[in-house]
């Protein structure tokens, strides 16, 4: 068996896994009784699996499935709280999933509830944990401040490797959605939108299957055009952001070269007519660079921006790196930002950076653990 190559049960949807039945002579319900098991026990091994009779699951092994949750292969724990994975795909690869108890404040103000839990009294150390999940191994974005960017991308990340970091996480940490809450956020190593039809599946299986609403996810682009305007047209979909960090085209080329085939008004204009539910709004992500993008200037040019948007800006101080080659901005220089645009009316919230003593912030992901040597940061193992 050891030889056989496996099959994931975990990324198969509910019409799927109930083909997978009826193939092996099964009746239809079980197809159900295996997606419960996945996505909502997230059972590890398929013998674990209780309502199906001890024969069938002999029978999946003897097919080569198995659950194929990732493996964690490395866990880091920051301060704060924050906990960073590295997960192991079955081909070696490895992607990392961040753990934030508290979140980032990156939901405050988005019109959904996820920012603004009130479940509070349950013994438990936080409530609104966001977990962020990565869609690529590496990324073929080429933005001049991201970490990630400087691995270049390796592949795309299947439907049941995107789920399967949420439900390695949430096992982990013995939390169970629905009623524990967790957000996601899709913005850990790579680039969504170029993974999208994946990423689509995963969400909806995160939304069916494990219990998680998908007002309680939010997705960032670094700006695909054709897939923001796809996404507006999906009945069930995660909130949007929109990694803006830059305030006019030139500089926006500069810094996120991706510009050059999506511009501004391409991207704005996308922005303008995506087609947002009640209360939704549109997250505007900003990094500040230290007197590249950072100026009451660059401040009251993305004023103009997202006028007549209903959005808000999250905006995030870098988080340095090696090989990064700017600098993070003075705090005053951050609320001076900030102030521009509150001024002006559109609602402006400061990302808290979380786990950067352990390189889990944003941009920080992977690229560190080749740099930063494992044993100089806290470590506890898998
Ligand atoms: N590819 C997607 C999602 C991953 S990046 C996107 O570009 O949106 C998630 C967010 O982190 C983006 O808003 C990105 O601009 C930001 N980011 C990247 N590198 C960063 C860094 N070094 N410091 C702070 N934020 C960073």
């Amino acid at each position: 068996m050891s030889t056989q190559k496996q099959t994931a049960l975990i990324g198969l949807s509910l019409q799927e896994l109930t083909s997978l039945v009826e193939e092996s002579g099964q009746p239809y319900y079980r197809g159900r009784q295996l997606f419960e098991a996945v996505y909502g026990q997230r059972v590890e091994a398929a013998e674990q699996i209780s309502t199906l009779p001890q024969q069938f699951r002999a029978t999946l092994a003897q097919r080569g499935f198995a659950v194929g949750l990732p493996e964690i292969e490395k866990k880091f724990v920051s301060q704060d709280g924050t906990i960073r994975y590295l997960m192991k795909f079955d081909d070696g690869q490895s992607v990392e999933t961040v753990w934030m108890p508290e979140g980032d404040d990156g939901e405050a103000g988005d019109g959904s509830e996820a920012g603004s839990d009130a479940d509070s009294g349950t013994g438990r150390r936080w409530d609104r944990a966001t977990i962020c999940v990565s869609s690529q191994v590496g990324c073929a974005v080429d933005c001049q401040f991201c970490l990630t960017a400087l691995l270049g991308v390796k592949r795309n990340l299947s439907a049941g490797e995107i789920v399967g970091q949420v439900c390695a996480v949430l096992k982990d940490r013995k939390v169970a959605p629905p009623q524990d809450r967790v957000n996601l956020v899709f913005m850990g190593m790579g680039e969504p939108f170029l993974n999208y039809e994946n990423f689509m599946k995963a969400a909806r299986l995160l939304a069916e299957g494990v219990g998680i609403p998908e007002s309680r996810m939010t997705v960032s682009t670094a700006g695909i055009v054709p897939r923001i305007i796809d996404f507006g047209a999906e009945p069930v979909r995660p909130k949007l952001a929109i990694s803006l960090n830059a305030s006019n085209d030139e500089l926006r080329t500069r810094l996120m070269p991706i510009n050059r085939k999506w511009n501004l008004e391409k991207l704005m204009s996308a922005a303008r007519d995506f087609p947002l539910r009640a209360r939704e709004k549109l997250t505007v992500e900003y990094v500040l660079l230290d007197e590249v993008n950072d100026s009451a200037q660059n401040a009251r040019e993305v004023v103009e921006l997202v006028r007549g948007l209903r959005a808000k800006v999250n905006l995030i101080a870098l988080n340095p790196g090696p090989g990064i080659d700017f600098r993070t901005p003075a705090e005053k220089r951050v609320l001076e930002f900030q102030k521009v645009l509150t001024t002006a009316g559109v609602p402006t919230f400061i990302r808290r950076p979380r786990g950067r003593d352990i390189y889990a912030a944003c941009g920080q992901l992977k690229r560190t653990l080749e740099i930063a040597p494992a044993s100089a940061l806290p470590q506890i193992s898998a």
